[in-house]
């Protein structure tokens, strides 16, 4: 057995340093004789923590000053709600592009909260799998007051890697799964937000990255804590914040740091998402049906040609060490989800399990 990998899409594995430091922090944080969450949010030194953790993310991604950094709860899904009602009227129409099932969810929400949620475009299946319509194609409204799309989708395995050009409205994004991969141009965007459990740190947290001039735009009854201005203005602390989270996800952005940053992080990542794919292009007893110009490189999801052997693949990579391959349940089949804390050994332990799978079983 390897040291066990955990390939789980979400809540998904940290990066082992950060939790042995949190571990050995968990009883004295700073030498104070308690924890870090057994102490008030007002204290400077957890003050100093949070502005430390805003910073270091403002670095790593080289967020511009005219952008807010919300800490924020509710995971992913509650920026499904919280970006309609805060940047568009309830009579507004807005842009999204439907690339899976994270859209789909996405635009459900947004249809409670204005009254034109307009679907520009979407996934397609081609002869080489599935990819999505060109953004020529889109059917862009005139006066849109955002777009929103998913880079990443987490659960089909589909990427977009180009930011939308042809798009005036501004750009709203849910990173959720692919946030902190790669650089990031923060400033082609209206908003970006992601959910902490993928790339982050500890679920039911979030983070929302804003420009200013879209803040002050809410709708009258937004409740307070989802409110992007009202927490720009208390700094992500107008009720007691998710002080865990937050100081858990500080210790990944330290660690991201020490890595080398992002662009660090998308040279390692884009090997381990070569190996995966390369190994399932190159045989017949693993297919991924996604066009290889769309294909997620956090998430790959794949089948195997006989999926009766699903649960046997599954059962021996886990004595393997190899942990969390089960495709989502809406989907089937595998998936291995390869965010920044996967090392490239697992992901060379993953492809070593496969190969010898494969042999074994044809
Ligand atoms: C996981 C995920 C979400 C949902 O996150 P929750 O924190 O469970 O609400 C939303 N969007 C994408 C792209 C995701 O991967």
């Amino acid at each position: 057995m390897t040291a066990p990998y955990n390939f789980s899409a979400g809540p998904a594995m940290l990066p082992r340093a950060v939790l042995e430091r949190a571990q050995k922090e968990l009883r004295s944080w700073r030498g104070s004789g308690t924890s870090v969450m057994e102490i008030s949010h007002r204290d400077p030194a957890f003050m100093q923590m949070a502005a430390k953790a805003e910073q270091d993310l403002r670095d790593l991604m080289a967020i511009p000053e005219n952008y807010q950094v919300l800490f924020m709860h509710g995971g992913g899904r509650g920026q499904f709600s919280a970006v309609p009602q805060n940047i568009a009227g309830p009579h507004a129409t807005v842009d999204y592009l439907n690339s899976g099932i994270w859209s789909d969810f996405a635009i459900r929400e947004a249809q409670k909260y204005v009254a034109q949620v307009n679907v520009v475009g979407g996934a397609i299946d081609t002869k080489r799998g599935r990819a999505l319509a060109s953004p020529e194609s889109w059917q862009l409204s005139a006066d849109a007051a955002y777009f929103h799309y998913c880079p990443n989708e987490t659960m089909d395995g589909v990427a977009l890697h180009d930011i939308p050009e042809a798009v005036t409205a501004p750009v709203v994004a849910d990173m959720s799964s692919n946030i902190l991969s790669e650089p990031l141009a923060v400033e082609r965007f209206g908003v970006i937000y992601a959910g902490a459990q993928k790339n982050i740190g500890p679920s039911g947290f979030a983070i929302a990255i804003v420009r200013d001039d879209l803040l002050g735009r809410a709708q009258s009854n937004t409740s307070t804590i989802m409110d992007y201005t009202a927490q720009a203005k208390e700094r992500s602390m107008y009720n007691t914040p998710n002080t865990w989270a937050w100081y858990l996800s500080g210790l990944v952005f330290e660690w991201l740091k020490e890595q080398g940053g992002l662009a660090a992080m998308g040279q390692v990542n884009q090997r381990k998402a070569d190996l995966l794919y390369n190994l399932i292009d190159s045989s017949d007893f693993y297919r991924n049906q996604v066009h290889p110009d769309f294909r997620s490189k956090m998430n790959v999801p794949f089948v195997l040609a006989d999926a009766q052997r699903d649960g046997d693949f599954l059962k021996a990579a886990e004595q393997q060490g190899l942990l969390g391959l089960k495709g989502h349940r809406f989907v089937g089949g595998m998936r291995a989800s390869i965010y920044n804390a996967m090392p490239l050994e697992g992901v060379v332990a993953l492809v070593d399990f496969m190969r010898e799978f494969e042999q074994k079983h044809s």
